[in-house]
């Protein structure tokens, strides 16, 4: 039963995380309300949940009829899967919900890098933050392994950005590394690298990036993170 239930949470979290998808980039002023991105009236499409609104074929805005944007309802999806595959993971444990909570602060970071190509500090900060707090508070023994860990992802970025790294992904790769802990840290970076480097060849020959194209690599970043909080926070 916990598995659909926590499923339900995380396509209801993103929903609440959606609108500020759309505003951190922008620096607007944060809110939580869903506003049509043409029009600017609320709530966008009369319907809550972006997945409501698809299931009933209602995914447009009912003030102007403009098309609401897919990403809503993938991001309610996607962080649906992630929060039910954490359930599966852990079952009902305080490591669930700190696992949820940075599986929500990675997605998010990985849809403004993908959209808007930012690493908002505004998400970032505050779940490094989190992620001491809560070694520090369930097993303050690991927080050396931890700190460790977010320092080696943050060397080999910061020695990266002869790359043109960028400094949200540095940042980003600290936070990984807080997450993993040590050694498995090296395991996400080499997994964010070959995903990453995967994704630029196939962008490459099918010539709809050049060498100079900048390739979000926060997307990738994440998913070596996920990976980490799935098989073990
Ligand atoms: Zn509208």
């Amino acid at each position: 039963m916990l598995i659909p239930l926590w499923g339900a949470l995380g396509v209801t979290l993103a929903a609440v995380l959606n609108p500020l998808a759309d505003r951190l980039p922008k620096h607007a002023s944060l809110s939580l309300q869903s506003v049509c991105p043409y029009c600017g009236s609320s709530p966008a499409g009369g319907q809550p949940l972006a997945t409501v609104a698809l299931l009933v074929g209602r995914l447009r805005c009912r003030t102007c009829g403009s098309r609401l944007p897919a990403r809503r309802w993938l991001f309610e999806l996607c962080l649906g899967l992630l929060f039910a595959l954490l359930a599966w993971r852990y079952g009902w444990s305080i490591q669930l919900v700190v696992a949820s909570l940075h599986a929500a602060a990675l997605a998010l970071i990985a849809v403004t890098d993908l959209e808007e190509r930012i690493v908002p500090d505004a998400v970032l900060l505050p779940a490094v933050l989190f992620s001491i707090l809560t070694t520090l508070a369930l097993s303050p023994s690991q927080l050396p392994n931890r700190l460790l860990a977010g320092a080696v992802g943050f060397g080999i970025f910061l020695a990266l950005r002869v790359l043109k790294m960028g400094w949200g992904d540095v940042k980003l790769a600290c936070y990984v590394g807080l997450i993993a802990g040590y050694p498995r840290v090296f395991a996400c970076l080499t997994i964010t690298a070959l995903a990453g480097g995967l994704a630029a060849a196939a962008l490459l020959l099918t010539r709809r990036a050049h060498r100079r194209s900048y390739i979000p690599y926060a997307p990738y970043l994440v998913l070596g993170a996920l990976l980490a909080v799935l098989v073990r926070i």
